[in-house]
């Protein structure tokens, strides 16, 4: 295989944990290790003054300073604040993102040189705000963000290249289905992909931003927290540093339980101390919703993409909470086949994510394309229009979710008034009819019109899904040949000023990186 020239990495920016990889002298993808020698940074970040520490040991501070530490912040990817204050001050979600990133990116400099040029992975069920805010991130911590991709769609090319239909020959031609289950830290995410050789195209997808492990470790917590009032104890949950060791055991039981009938968790909470004893089966039997919040959702995205259960060729595990013998159980059932789980569960995404890298990189060196990958957009797209007749706000739906991108989609509009100059365009992502159920993306508006347009002279609004589910407008004039880029306003979301202060403090935490 043809390499490009400079480093080649992918990241798997989790909810929970996030790797980098990049391909080896030999184009395979490795996952580089964090300066701690772990292959997985836990994404928690700790706020000590000036100080900012993340991965390992801002997850252990959870149990002593739980105040200063942010994780699952990208659960709040795309709020305009993280949802608790950071050492007494608040945190746009991004940027704890962006110093994840960083950190990844100065324990990978160390070993490799380096390097700006990354692809970064996002749940494929994020929108288009989660999606601009994650490259906001990205170009925070220093990178030129290449390009984002699925995580599903990412462990599919990294299963792909393992079972080598990467290879010139390897690729049967014969479309195989596969249904990508992943189910991580925070965010639930289900895939429906065909592989037609060297073709990963996506049919389907679905998912949960907010839906994963840590769901399970609160279900644990509160178990556990329940029975030790039930002894006559204080409720260990009313305090922030109590609740914090006791989520650290919980989760940690969690594991346990995956491979064992039964674990033990150690509660305190004002001077009491309880060993608190808990099976498998009341495990299951608490989070038995949760569970079935993923059946359904994976029931609908095969519907979705027209498939049948007998249709597809494998049921791919991805992320870490699919270890729970719950998750391989149910989908046994609901498939008839035993789930596959050759991809290195935690590596898998950031695996693909460097393939993906590689494949761009390889494009902008004029290097043929060892394979191609298309997506579908995992949310409608629409603009917000009035109902003439009740006066209620519509989402007047322009793209339907899961169509094949890039798509372009078009909405004639009129001028109201002669001499008209400006028009004012709101843009909602969602499936409600009601625009106010919706996310709002942003509005934009056509200004500079020509001084003299008669009324009801029509204007086309054209929206173009780019593959990576990031959206563009362009204003034409059917009737002359003007075309204009608009920017969109952004509700949330930081401006490029902010963007650019932020790198630099970023920047100036770890001056002593070169670049
Ligand atoms: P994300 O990409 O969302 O950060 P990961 O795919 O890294 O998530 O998975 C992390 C989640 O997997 C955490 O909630 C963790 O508790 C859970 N997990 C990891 N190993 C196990 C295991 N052996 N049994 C149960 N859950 C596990
Ligand atoms: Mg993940």
């Amino acid at each position: 295989m043809t390499r490009p020239s400079i480093p080649v990495i992918g990241i798997d920016l989790g909810t929970t944990f996030s790797a980098l990889a990049r391909i080896d002298d030999h184009g395979r993808p490795i996952t580089l290790v964090n300066a701690e020698g772990d292959l997985l940074t836990p994404s928690a970040v700790l706020f000590d003054g000036e100080d900012v520490v993340v991965g390992k040991e801002a997850l252990k501070a959870i149990a002593t300073e739980a105040d200063r530490v942010a994780e699952c912040s990208k659960r709040d990817v795309g709020h305009r604040v993280y949802h608790k204050l950071l050492d007494g001050k608040q945190y746009p979600p991004e940027v704890i993102e962006a110093l994840i990133l960083n950190k990844l990116r100065i324990d990978a400099v160390k070993q490799i040189g380096p390097f700006t040029k990354v692809v970064i992975t996002v749940p494929a069920y994020f929108d288009e705000v989660r999606r601009k805010a994650t490259q906001d991130s990205g170009y925070m911590a220093g990178f030129e963000v290449l390009d984002i991709i699925n995580e599903p769609t990412a462990a599919a090319v990294s299963f792909g290249f393992q079972q080598g239909y990467l290879d010139k020959e390897g690729g049967s031609p014969a479309p195989r289905n596969i249904l990508v289950y992943d189910l991580g830290g925070g965010t639930f995410d289900v895939t429906v992909m065909q592989i037609r050789g060297t073709e990963f195209n996506a049919l389907a997808t679905d998912g949960d931003v907010r839906l994963g492990g840590y769901d399970w470790d609160q279900r644990l917590v509160d178990l556990a927290a329940e029975r030790f009032t039930g002894l006559g104890h204080a409720d260990p949950r009313e305090d922030p540093l109590s609740a914090g060791k006791l989520w650290r055991e919980c989760e940690d039981a969690k594991r346990t339980l995956s491979a064992r009938r039964k674990a033990s968790v150690v509660c305190h909470h004002r001077g009491a101390s309880e060993r608190i004893e808990i099976t498998r089966q009341q495990f299951e039997e608490a989070t038995q919703d949760l569970l079935d919040r993923t059946r359904f959702t994976a029931v609908q995205a095969l519907r979705a993409a027209g498939l049948q259960w007998n249709d597809l060729e494998r049921v791919l595990l991805v992320g870490g909470s699919t270890r729970m013998p719950m998750v391989r159980d149910m989908l046994r059932r609901l498939s008839g086949m035993e789930p596959d789980d050759s991809v290195a569960a935690d590596e898998a995404v950031a695996h693909g994510a460097a393939l993906h890298a590689s494949l761009i990189l390889a494009h902008q060196e004029g290097l043929p394309p060892m394979f191609k990958i298309r997506n579908v957009n995992s949310h409608s797209l629409g603009v917000v229009g009035l109902d003439p007749l009740t006066g209620r706000r519509r989402n007047g739906i322009l793209i339907p979710r899961n169509t094949r991108l890039p798509v372009t989609g078009k909405r004639a509009f009129k001028t109201q008034k002669a001499g008209q100059r400006s028009i004012r365009i709101e843009i909602v992502e969602g499936e409600s009819p009601s625009a106010d159920d919706c996310t709002p993306i942003g509005r934009c508006s056509v200004r500079n019109l020509p001084p003299d347009l008669p009324a009801q002279y029509p204007i086309e609004i054209l929206f173009h899904y780019k593959p990576n589910g990031r959206l563009k407008v362009r204003v034409t004039l059917p009737e002359t040949d003007r075309r204009v880029d608009t920017e969109i306003v952004r509700e949330t979301g930081l401006d490029k000023d902010r963007l650019d202060g932020w790198r630099k403090y970023i920047r100036g935490l770890s001056p002593t990186d070169q670049r």
